[in-house]
């Protein structure tokens, strides 16, 4: 289609707004330009930070020459012609104003060609005033040089932060353009440094590894696309393993397109509940696919919004392809000796607390990881996945408190009070599910004293309490007189326990329900404790119950239960093999 202006009452109906604030936002204007455009290869180079530099070069189909002029016009696209069409939008532009509304704020260059012309066009203008405008040899496709950003608006430069910030926040929009089309390849230079290459395979998993490296890549499992779905959410999940300190590693995206949103962001947190750390992210890139006509993207003026004709669906659909994925595939963690000393995948203090791929690395992210004496999952009848675990053979008790067991994938260290965690928080809370708590009364109501915070605590949770069976009752003056507890409770220390789930409950993340953070800890105050010495029997009805559970493999605070050592692993070690 050529470029046109759109008619005055179809302008009027598009969510209008200053779209230009800061560099990354010009340079997600191109690169939507650039893909729309049909690219292949899309090249970001940008200098401190972006304010003095910004340019994206693009092979698409480039601009007519007798059409430069107009495409820096406000309201001028090739995109969108009829009010019909505004709601089933299947291009990234259609506003028609990103190109004027950088040009206003900027001295900018643009030089194009489109296949069918002899030469190319150069046009520049300063302040959205054209000031040149003269043939050019060049390739097909575009080239948007964008200089002295903001320099005729000050308090626009003023708001900006750091370079490192401004580079940082492109450095994300890239990475998330590379995840949400892997079929292009992508690259962007900082100061003439290479920061992000992706190769354009086509396939997610090599996006994800050239963003953010082998060992994170190793790590992430794969949501399936479901064919012949109306709906359809695929992608990638992180392993329990993996965890990051913000939410910013949640890449979203809606037909391809980069959207922000809370909702769905808490459904992810909330199927990886009592599988992460408290207030630690997973990292998880889905695609989420659905006709144009059942999402509005015209309601927000950077279209980082989105609204759903059902958000419910599209919810639940997200939530349920990621637990899916998380209950299918999480494993046992494989002892791993880093550096001399022994570490576990799972420690957090090693992948967890990596620097994100994403802030600008100095380095090659590849070659900087620790080494491995023992590379994870080294053969494949070794590695033993699935959600629930192989029958274990328990071997004896160490330091009296981990378990030793031999099973199929090598031999097992069992801690046993994670262990029991898991096995009771999913006693209770299957207990809680059917509103089938057992919870034993007491022969004599016990009068408790709690603080006047955890009083007041308890006073608004009276209900909540009982459904996990503790009955409570206010008796003055932060006094509780307890009639009856959970059944694992009785002989324990019930106001502290009381307390504490009142306490953590209160301060759980926003991802966990009051009901489920009483429950994790009302686990951690009714499962054995380390340094308590185990009988034969009960290790191995500690072992059978952990066998039958759910998610075996983490303990309802995220922390691992269990760890295995390959034969191989042994083999090599003494050199048998
Ligand atoms: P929109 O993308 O909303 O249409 P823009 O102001 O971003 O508005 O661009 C105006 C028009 O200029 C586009 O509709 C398109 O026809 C043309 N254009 C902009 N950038 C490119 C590019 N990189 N390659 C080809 N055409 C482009
Ligand atoms: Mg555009």
């Amino acid at each position: 289609m050529r470029i046109h202006r759109l008619p005055e009452e179809l302008a009027s109906k598009i969510a209008a707004g200053e779209v230009i604030e800061r560099p990354v936002s010009v340079v997600k204007e191109l690169i939507e330009n650039a893909i729309d455009a049909g690219a292949r290869r899309i090249d970001v180079a940008i200098d401190q930070g972006g304010r003095r530099l910004i340019r994206v070069e693009d092979d698409g189909c480039g601009i007519r020459a007798d059409e430069v002029e107009l495409a820096f016009a406000r309201h001028a696209t090739s995109k969108l012609s009829s009010v019909d069409q505004l709601y089933e939008i299947r291009t990234l532009g259609f506003r028609g104003e990103a190109l004027a509304s950088i040009a206003a704020v900027s001295h900018v260059t643009l030089s194009t060609k489109t296949s069918d012309e002899e030469a190319g066009i150069r046009i520049r203008l300063e302040g959205g005033v054209p000031q040149l405008v003269e043939p050019v040899g060049r390739p097909t496709g575009t080239m948007v040089t964008v200089e002295h950003l903001f320099y005729n608006t000050p308090p626009r430069l003023k708001f900006l932060r750091t370079d490192a910030t401004e580079s940082g926040h492109i450095a994300r929009l890239v990475s998330a353009y590379a995840l949400a089309f892997p079929q292009l390849r992508f690259s962007l230079m900082h100061h003439e440094r290479l920061v992000t290459r992706t190769t354009g395979t086509g396939a997610l998993y090599d996006a994800l590894l050239a963003i953010y490296g082998l060992d994170v890549a190793d790590e992430m499992l794969e949501v399936p696309r479901e064919e012949g779905q109306r709906l359809r959410v695929w992608g990638y999940v992180s392993s329990p393993a993996v965890h990051r300190s913000t939410r910013q590693e949640i890449t979203l995206l809606v037909n391809r397109r980069w959207i922000q949103d809370n909702s769905l962001s808490y459904a992810i947190t909330q199927a990886y509940q009592s599988l992460l750390p408290q207030r630690r992210h997973p990292i998880v890139v889905l695609h989420i696919e659905l006709p144009p006509r059942d999402v509005d993207v015209n309601v927000h003026p950077t279209k980082q919004e989105v609204r759903f004709q059902h958000p419910s669906e599209v919810f639940s659909a997200v939530q349920r392809a990621v637990r899916t994925t998380l209950m299918g595939q999480s494993s046992v963690p494989i002892i791993s000796r880093v550096d001399g000393s022994y570490g576990s995948r799972m420690a957090p203090s090693r992948e967890g607390e990596r620097s994100s791929a994403l802030l600008l690395p100095e380095e090659g992210r590849v070659g900087d990881a620790p080494r491995r004496m023992w590379e994870p999952g080294d053969s494949n009848e070794e590695t033993v996945g699935g959600e629930r675990l192989p029958m274990l053979r328990v071997i004896g008790q160490l330091a009296q408190t981990y378990v030793l067991a031999e099973g199929p994938g090598g031999l097992y260290l069992i801690d046993q009070h994670a262990a029991h965690e898991r096995i009771r928080y999913e006693e209770l809370s299957n207990q809680v599910g059917r509103a089938a708590v057992v919870s034993q009364e007491l022969l004599e109501p016990r009068v408790i004293d709690l603080s006047p915070r955890h009083a007041e605590l308890v006073e608004e949770h009276l209900e909540d309490l009982a459904k996990v069976g503790m009955e409570v009752s206010p008796f003055g003056s932060g006094s509780f007189l307890v009639r009856s507890v959970p059944q694992h409770l009785v002989g324990g220390d019930v106001a502290a326990a009381l307390a504490e789930m009142v306490e953590a409950a209160e301060e759980g993340g926003a991802a966990f329900s009051w009901v489920d953070q009483a429950l994790i800890t009302l686990s951690c105050h009714t499962a054995v404790r380390a340094g308590q010495t185990l009988s034969f029997d009960e290790m191995r009805d500690l072992v059978r119950s952990l066998e039958r559970c759910e998610l075996p493999h983490t303990c309802p605070h995220g922390r691992p239960t269990l760890l295995r050592m390959t034969r191989q692993q042994l083999e090599r070690e003494f050199g048998r093999l």
